[in-house]
């Protein structure tokens, strides 16, 4: 328990005013401003804001405040901290020391060269074949624009420093790299598009986002007990609990007590981190939460993501927990995902999405809508794609929040606008919301919203924002905003492209408007999106309908794609290659990994349970013939049990000579969709005579715990 005191004792310390921990472990702005000379705090500032390239000089200023800083503050280590194709962190502690003094001193050292470069062996993560063993070098280059931080964890203080990484041949081989260019891309074409409605003074356009985060919380003990939780993050095995999510109960339910201290816990070591940590709730499933930042900067938000993820895993050990961020933990209940919630600002505060309150009137909003459900439609694809990973195969496309099928939801009052700029040209009039009227003298009336929400879109227009819901919850939503990124650039550009030489403006920005919207209104959808009515609607409309991963990576490495990526430096042909290729080599060796853990847990556990109770139930049966009582029921029950303990054993045979199959295809993408149209049948096939025998062999000999006993014992 010396953890827990432990951990008690670092809660008490930090249990202060929110706005004293608020980014106390974080190089921020103000403690740049205190600890930097003016003239380095200006040079740094030019770098972050306007992207200029660092000079070696400031570079040594600012390294030796930050590790005067750090050492302060305790931190014994630094790291480059980046994010590569694994779709988690990386990082290699280096503690400040160097060669001791003569008079047997050591010394602290930290240079501008090791703030800004570092070198981690590229061959050891996965580059989709870019990279061989002898071919190992790699590069993490320092991005000034989100900040430094001290992480406190087991290993004491770390000061780490976000970085991209890329190959010794300049290759992305990571997700932050893309990520930055796209956002340059995409201020680029923005601010052609303000220039056009006179904005000059804007310097910069950036994108916002906000992604709220679900996870499990699982008892560790309980945890422990099974391997397919250690070993997949899931579940592989398991009979409906009794009871499940059909109260709707646990949805903004009461917290509860070990689950809130937890929820403290996180907070407080987030907020330290400047992770704005906003919103805390109960979700749908029981045991599934909910915690929402406050929108940042796009690179910053996904950086806070992974950290947010972290420290979740992190502090749900302290309380005797595990955190599971898979996006389908538990069959039967719902899954996990996150809302990547996105908008466009200019660095002079305009939000390029906010409509106002007649939109109909707001052309530049008008256009830059256009141009979005233009560039969704183009790339629905690759914005498709840009939300795979393997958890997410249980959800997109699985008869679960979202439909793999992406369309783009306006609501009733953009939606009345888009009609009428498609049939007239011209949107006269607008939808205004309302009072809604409670009913009860003591309630006040209160003011609606235009529209109402629909939580079947995949990307929803949510009143100054889009809300793109299809992420995964453990993936990295790096990718997903690159994509936006870039192919809301794309958009722009054209339309910059038209504009710009357009000789009367006014009119050649409502043909380009009613244009955009006529052509590509088929990605609109208002309706159910989870209805089969909408899947035959969307194939009648042309719309791809892409069920997994493995078939929406191709979409990296079309012609289109290509082109988009490359006409923006945002990816070349070869990097988009390999991303396609480590899509394959995932997904493969995740379901490599599920696969074996069913047969260790059907052919060491669940086998030997089944026939032990069988074995006891035999011996009942004799008995009680013996003795002349009415055996058929206690028959019958053995006959069954014998029967699906057969089928559990042909299917295991079946399963574990097609995973040795698997390992003699050829290349990565015939091996990826052979577990997926071999394998995972297999696995279904496995585990339904496992869970048909878990309802009735005898609780005390089942080798695991139950689902009742996962999502209720928290
Ligand atoms: P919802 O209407 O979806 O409940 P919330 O206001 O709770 O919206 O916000 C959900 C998430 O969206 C939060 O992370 C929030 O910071 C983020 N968000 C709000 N406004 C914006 C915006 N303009 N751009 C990007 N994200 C935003
Ligand atoms: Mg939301």
């Amino acid at each position: 328990m010396a953890e827990t005191e432990r951990y008690t004792e670092i809660r008490e310390e930090t249990a202060t005013r929110i706005d004293e921990i608020f980014g106390q472990n974080v190089f921020n702005d103000n403690v740049m401003r205190q600890r930097l000379p003016k003239k380095t705090y200006r040079e740094l500032r030019r770098v972050i804001d306007e992207g200029k390239s660092l000079d070696p000089v400031t570079a040594d200023v600012v390294a030796h405040a930050i590790k005067e800083w750090a050492i302060e503050k305790g931190a014994t280590h630094f790291t480059h901290w980046f994010q590569p194709l694994t779709g988690i962190t990386a990082e290699k502690h280096d503690a400040f020391i160097s060669h001791e003094d003569e008079e047997g001193r050591v010394m602290t050292e930290f240079s501008g060269r090791e703030l800004v470069k570092g070198e981690a062996d590229a061959s050891s993560f996965p580059s989709g074949g870019t990279r061989s063993t002898f071919e190992a070098r790699g590069y993490t280059t320092w991005d000034c624009s989100s900040p430094a931080f001290i992480k406190e964890s087991g290993c004491g203080k770390i000061l780490c420093i976000p970085t991209a990484f890329n190959s010794y041949t300049g290759e992305a081989l990571d997700k932050k790299t893309p990520l930055l260019r796209s956002m340059d891309a995409l201020s680029e074409q923005a601010l052609r598009i303000v220039r056009l409605f006179g904005n000059n003074e804007a310097k910069r356009v950036t994108t916002s986002v906000g992604p709220e985060q679900e996870y499990f919380l699982i008892d560790e003990n309980l945890y422990k007990q099974r391997q397919d939780l250690m070993f997949a993050g899931r579940t592989l095995f398991g009979a409906p609990a009794p009871r499940g999510q059909e109260m709707e109960d646990h949805y903004y339910g009461v917290i509860r007590e070990r689950v809130g201290e937890f929820m403290k816990d996180l907070n407080t070591e987030l907020w330290k981190l400047g992770v704005t940590a906003k919103t805390q709730h109960n979700e749908v499933a029981p045991a599934q939460h909910e915690l929402a930042p406050i929108y940042e900067t796009a690179n910053i938000a996904v950086d806070h993501n992974q950290l947010v993820m972290e420290t979740m895993k992190r502090v749900a050990v302290h309380h005797g927990m595990r955190c599971l961020l898979h996006e389908k933990p538990y069959a039967g209940v719902n899954g996990s995902g996150k809302h990547n919630n996105w908008s466009i600002s200019t660095d002079n505060g305009i939000n390029l999405l906010d409509p106002g309150e007649t939109p109909n009137e707001n052309i530049q909003f008008l256009l830059v809508l256009s141009c979005i459900i233009k560039a969704v439609d183009v790339h629905a694809d690759l914005l498709r794609q840009s939300a795979a990973d393997v958890g997410n195969d249980h959800r997109l496309g699985a008869n679960e929040a979202p439909p793999a099928i992406m369309s783009v939801f306006l609501g009733e009052q953009l939606q009345d606008v888009v009609e009428q700029l498609i049939t007239t040209g011209e949107a006269t009039s607008v939808k205004q919301g309302g009072v809604l009227r409670t009913g009860a003298s003591m309630l006040p009336d209160v003011e609606m919203d235009a529209t109402d929400r629909n939580r079947t879109s995949p990307f929803a227009f949510t009143g100054n924002k889009f809300e793109f819901r299809a992420v995964g919850s453990a993936d990295s939503i790096a990718a997903a905003n690159t994509v936006l990124n870039a192919i809301v650039a794309e958009a722009f550009s054209e339309a910059a492209d038209e504009l710009e030489k357009a000789g009367d403006f006014q009119m050649a920005v409502h043909d380009l408007i009613k244009k955009n919207l006529t052509e590509h209104q088929r990605i609109i959808f208002n309706g159910d999106g989870y209805s089969d009515a909408w899947v035959r609607e969307a194939e009648r409309r042309g719309l791809p309908n892409i069920p997994s991963m493995i078939e929406a990576a191709p979409a990296l490495t079309t012609d289109k794609a290509v082109e988009l990526f490359e006409k923006f430096g945002i990816f070349t042909r070869t990097e988009l290659s390999s991303r396609e290729e480590v899509v394959y080599e995932t997904y493969a060796k995740s379901l490599h990994v599920e696969a074996v853990t069913m047969c260790e847990m059907a052919s060491k556990q669940i086998l030997p349970a089944c026939i032990k109770y069988a074995t006891e139930l035999a011996v009942s049966v004799r008995e009680l013939d013996q003795a002349g009582m009415d055996v058929s029921t206690e028959k019958g029950l053995l006959e069954e049990v014998c029967s699906d303990i057969d089928e559990l054993k042909s299917a295991l045979d079946k399963l574990m000579v097609d995973v040795s199959k698997a390992g003699r295809t050829s290349n990565e993408k015939e091996k990826a969709f052979f577990y997926k149209d071999t394998i995972v049948p297999d696995m279904a096939a496995l585990r339904t005579p496992a869970d048909a025998l878990e309802i009735v062999v005898d609780r005390s000999l089942w080798p695991f715990p139950t689902y009742g006993e996962l999502m209720f014992e928290v």
